[in-house]
């Protein structure tokens, strides 16, 4: 054999083997690649036609050559359009059973068209030993089929590209030569062919099936250097998936895009049937309202409220942002939507401590205070009066006394069970507990003559309402003692700008009146009667 034969031979067989360790590796670390399958498959048929190429080459009859020509034809059929679903399979285009069939319709047809050329010579019109040439080098006459043959290995290819090129710009700098490498190995068998073609190569020699090995090598590089790559979308989604808090993707219209399981945990009425309704539709499917909440700007955060069929409360955050386009235009909104129930709750929970008081509910002292300070400022400067009513209970002492402290506590939240029945009128009124059994109630823009009236009514209907349990029965009355700051009272008293804490003096000194009349009843504060007194 001319030994130029044997050492291309060689070269074509050691590629043929190398193509083979491809496909192997592929196999043993298929976990490891995406696509791994694909990729088998390709280097496979890689090597049946490398081998293949070299049986022909070492042809001694255009018998044995044409045989082998149909054994290279599984590879150059299908190769391209494998080579193609690499690059899909790469850039994340998944494709079902159906569209990778319709994928491979061409070069079946071409397998086809190869094996049964005798009968038509579609493929090749003629086949024959090149003259001249230092060793046995066969040259064809293209049939029309080639055309389609070419043309859809040029489109496979070309497709590749640019579905390479469309990633280009997502892809982050790391990868990009990846993304390079992976359209080399899409050019580089193409060159081969051409040169080859134009005849140019040493000898007449294809160099094809001695690039092929290369373009394997490449594209095992590519895929398995950036694995995180394909990784990417996967556990973006899964991170959308997985998220604890619900996410709403908007188109800029406002319909509803995408959103997440854990939206529909919160929500168990959100179906994939709405989406591509406006938020505010599928939320009056889903509640009767539109959406709760504006959600206008940027980042910015507000609160929704919301009760499920079982009438329990959940409270959500709701962040928005904008989603951006490409090129930077923005193209919808996203919302995320945080479950703040169990810190309501705390903060409830811290509220109630800080406000309130554990017994009776009531604001405590110092809350009152802060509050009607901010009352009476604002009724000052409006000109209104503002009253205040200053109780404490007859005899309490005497109840703690006979029937021990819980009937003493039972005998408070009585009282205060009948006050707050009669606050339902004064629906303004800020109601305190002000010492121990001692309360206050504010009445912004009440006059005295009001006040006394509800305080009135207070006394009578503590008097009327005794209290029973296993204790008995027993009427627990109270003292009260009003003030009153505001116009009428600065004619009154001649003193403007009273403070929170003159008004609670004088209702003081009006309850101590009331105590030393005999208690159980209403006295009103009066300067000129008070004036003795303070001395
Ligand atoms: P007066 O008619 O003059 O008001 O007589 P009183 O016995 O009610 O006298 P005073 O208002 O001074 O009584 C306050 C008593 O209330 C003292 C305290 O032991 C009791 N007390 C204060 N807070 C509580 C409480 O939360 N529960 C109970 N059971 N008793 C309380
Ligand atoms: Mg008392
Ligand atoms: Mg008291």
């Amino acid at each position: 054999m001319n030994p130029i034969l044997t050492m291309f031979i060689s070269l074509i067989a050691t590629s043929g083997v190398f193509t083979v360790f491809l496909c192997i590796y592929a196999y043993l670390k298929r976990k490891d690649i995406p696509g791994a399958y694909t990729f088998i498959i390709y280097t496979a048929v890689q090597a049946i036609y490398i081998f293949a190429h070299a049986f022909e080459m070492a042809s001694d009859t255009l018998a044995q050559v044409k045989g082998w020509t149909m054994i290279e034809y599984i590879g150059i059929a299908g190769a391209p359009a494998i080579g193609l679903l690499i690059v899909m399979q790469y850039v994340g285009i998944n494709m079902n059973r159906k569209r990778i069939s319709l994928l491979f319709v061409i070069p079946t047809l071409t397998f086809i068209i190869v094996i049964t050329n005798d009968f038509h010579h579609l493929f090749y019109k003629s086949m024959y030993f090149r003259e001249n040439t230092p060793f046995l080098t066969t040259d064809t006459v293209i049939g029309q089929y080639y055309i389609v043959h070419g043309a859809y290995t040029f489109g496979c290819m070309l497709a590749a590209v640019v579905l390479l090129l469309r990633r280009w710009r997502q892809t982050k700098k790391a990868y990009r030569l990846q993304l390079l490498t992976l359209m080399a190995g899409q050019f580089l068998p193409m060159t081969g062919a051409f040169v080859y073609l134009m005849g140019v190569t040493p000898y007449g020699v294809d160099p094809v099936p001695m690039l092929l090995c290369v373009t394997s090598a490449m594209y095992i590089w590519a895929i398995v250097s950036t694995k995180m790559l394909t990784v990417i979308p996967i556990a973006k989604e899964s991170i959308f998936e997985s998220m604890r808090e619900g996410v709403v993707v908007l188109d800029f219209a406002d319909r509803l895009i995408d959103f997440n399981g854990a939206m529909i945990y919160m929500f168990p009425g959100l179906s994939t049937q709405m989406l591509g309704l406006t938020l505010d539709e599928a939320w009056i499917q889903l509640s009767g309202t539109p959406f709760p909440v504006e959600r206008s700007q940027d980042g910015e955060q507000v609160e929704m409220v919301w009760r499920n069929t079982a009438g329990r409360e959940f409270y959500y955050q709701i962040r928005s942002s904008v989603v951006r386009g490409r090129n930077g235009d923005p193209i919808g909104s996203l919302l995320m939507l945080i479950d703040v129930t169990e810190q309501h709750l705390l903060q409830d929970q811290l509220e109630q401590l800080a406000y309130y008081d554990g017994l009776t509910k009531l604001f405590n002292r110092t809350e009152f205070l802060r509050r009607s300070k901010s009352l009476l400022t604002e009724m000052q400067r409006d000109n209104l009066p503002l009253s205040i009513i200053l109780f404490d209970i007859d005899h309490f002492k005497n109840i703690n006394d006979t029937y021990g402290h819980d009937v003493g506590d039972l005998a408070i939240q009585h009282v205060v069970a009948i006050v707050k029945r009669l606050e339902a009128e004064a629906p303004e009124a800020l109601i305190g507990r002000y010492g121990g059994e001692e309360f206050v109630i504010a009445l912004p823009g009440c006059s005295l003559e009001q006040a006394a009236i509800l305080a009135e009514r207070i006394r009578a209907q503590l008097a009327a309402e005794s209290m029973s349990g296993s204790f008995g029965t027993m009427s627990v009355t109270a003292s009260f003692g009003l003030s009153q700051a505001g116009s009428g009272q600065f004619e009154l008293s001649g003193k403007a700008g009273q403070t929170l804490e003159s008004l609670l003096r004088d209702a003081d000194i009006a309850l101590y009146q009331a105590k030393r009349a005999g208690r159980n009843q209403v006295r009103v504060f009066e300067p000129q009667a008070a004036s003795p007194l303070l001395t």
